[in-house]
């Protein structure tokens, strides 16, 4: 069904008050174009290879035509934002088209981001640039090839029309190219959709939410009432400590972590003004609106994750009858993520355990990698292949980003070196068993800042084929990939200070 442009759609902007969701058609683009594709999600979908270049494809997932069965929706919820409630948020610019169940028995929500004004857009366009569009394709991909658990992308479509944004870019505000991003998870559903029913006192509402989100999302769980609550809680809080080690571990920063932009299923989602980690560095953050307070900084991650899951207990406190079902999740939190940073020391380091010595070893080697500034995907991968005989730095020559600094941690690192290979000669693998295990725990490729900056640069000269180019790279980010070592080097110079690949904002 073609959809109709709708001149009245921003007089539909209202406080949304007992509903969980509107209906809302997503507004026709001008001229949509596809620009990327992931065949892996589209399989997921059991959409067939031959149908994604169709133009029937790119008017469908840019917004233009809906397929038969499709009941597009836009969600209703709040959030705290950088630690203040900010009441009502919603779906400003994301437009449910419904759900897919596939061959497999899975169930995928299909949702497109950027496709016009919802009842939630709060004055805003409902569009997005092309630029952060790219930006959440190819992380959301790169993401699940990493291993770490994300919503998905499927599309990236070129809406042929111009977006406006107010912000600084390259230091000035001018008209960019449009484009949505289609996106693909189990449940979008976010703490702060849990969040916004309790501010208004609507328990029905919530608990409808909360039982909604049990059957459909965690079909598994058993038992009733206060229990079958606050076992869910309890596995939301570990799904969440789960989901932030693996950021630990591949040194990504989300840069937003608003509890609207927390998924309940332990998802990344909502890649915004995200980074990873170059030079080694727990207190980087690549989000500039929180340049100041640095609430959202690389090593601070976890300890948000924990604030956020407090908010969403607090959410669901009408639900009980006391507040210990929803500390002991809390609990869960605190154990899972405990355990997992043990598992990704052990993996990082090729030991077969993480003993409490090597928790110390594993914080030494943090405090020198920040003096020396080494980048840290380098280090990593440069650290397999020392010979335990004979430790060197060699390996991990690549890794330095300053000759001088190198030089003045070079002694230290040394002597990490030395407690490092004594504590190798502790451990039961042979040199190629530990190889091969942080060789699959220390990616080679990450989706660095710079690399999606020059696909994106090369996108708006006209040239996209870079997005293909980089996804393919990003799919096998722990293989060695002959003839790609220029996607394995560190940030070049000229990248640490430009817009975009060091610093970015919310606004996109
Ligand atoms: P974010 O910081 O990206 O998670 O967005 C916070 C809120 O702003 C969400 O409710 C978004 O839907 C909304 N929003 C962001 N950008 C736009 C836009 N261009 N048009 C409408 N709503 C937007
Ligand atoms: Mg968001
Ligand atoms: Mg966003």
């Amino acid at each position: 069904r073609e959809l109709p442009v709708d001149p009245e759609r921003g007089a539909g902007l209202r406080q949304v008050e007992g509903a969980l969701y509107s209906l809302v058609e997503p507004t026709p683009v001008a001229a949509p174009r596809l620009l990327a594709y992931s065949a892996e999600t589209a399989a997921l979908l059991g959409i067939r290879a031959t149908d994604i270049t169709t133009l029937a494809f790119a008017r469908v997932f840019g917004g233009n035509a809906l397929l038969p069965g499709m009941q597009p929706f836009a969600a209703n919820y709040g959030g705290h934002q950088f630690g203040n409630w900010a009441g009502q948020l919603g779906d400003g610019r994301a437009i449910s088209l419904g759900e897919v169940i596939n061959a497999a028995g899975e169930r995928w929500e299909v949702q497109l981001k950027g496709a016009g004004r919802t009842p939630y857009s709060r004055g805003a366009d409902g569009r997005a640039v092309l630029r952060s569009s790219i930006r959440e394709f190819l992380c959301s991909e790169a993401m699940h090839h990493l291993g770490v658990p994300t919503t998905r992308a499927l599309s990236l479509i070129d809406t042929g029309e111009a977006v406006l944004r107010d912000m600084f870019y390259d230091g000035h505000a001018a008209p960019e190219p449009g484009a949505i991003v289609c996106r693909v998870a189990p449940s979008f559903i976010r703490f702060g959709n849990f969040e916004l029913p309790t501010s208004r006192g609507d328990d029905a509402l919530l608990r409808q939410l909360v039982d909604f989100t049990i059957r459909r999302d965690f079909p598994e769980l058993g038992g009733e009432g206060e229990a079958l609550y606050g076992e869910w809680f309890g596995q939301v809080c570990e799904r969440t400590a789960r989901m932030v080690a693996h950021w630990m571990r591949v040194g990504f920063v989300h840069g937003v972590m608003n509890t609207d932009n927390m998924s309940i299923l332990g998802l990344t989602i909502d890649y915004g003004p995200y980074g990873w980690i170059d030079n080694f560095d727990p207190d980087w953050t690549p989000n500039t609106t929180d340049a100041q307070r640095r609430r959202y900084r690389f090593g601070q991650q976890p300890d948000v994750a924990w604030w956020n899951l407090s908010r969403l207990a607090g959410a669901l406190a009408p639900l009980f009858s006391g507040v210990e079902p929803l500390q002991a999740g809390l609990d869960r939190y605190a154990a899972a993520y405990a355990a997992a940073d043990r598992a990704n020391i052990a993996a990082k380091l090729g030991l077969v355990e993480c003993r409490d010595e090597d928790v110390a070893l594993m914080q030494s080697l943090h405090t020198l990698m920040a003096r020396a500034e080494v980048d840290m995907t380098l280090w990593f991968r440069g650290l397999s292949d020392i010979d335990p005989d004979a430790p060197t730095l060699a390996p991990m020559d690549d890794a330095f980003y300053d000759a001088s600094k190198r030089r003045d941690a070079e002694p230290a690192l040394d002597e990490w070196l030395k407690r490092y290979v004594e504590r190798l000669a502790t451990d039961p693998q042979t040199v190629a068993q530990r190889r091969e295990r942080m060789r699959t725990a220390n990616p080679r490729y990450v989706l660095r800042n710079y690399l999606v900056q020059n696909v994106i640069d090369r996108a708006q000269a006209g040239d996209a084929s870079g997005i293909q180019e980089l996804l393919d790279v990003m799919r096998r980010p722990y293989d060695d990939q002959p003839g790609r070592e220029a996607f394995a080097q560190k940030r070049p110079d000229w990248a640490r200070h430009k817009a975009g690949c060091s610093m970015l904002s919310c606004s996109s």
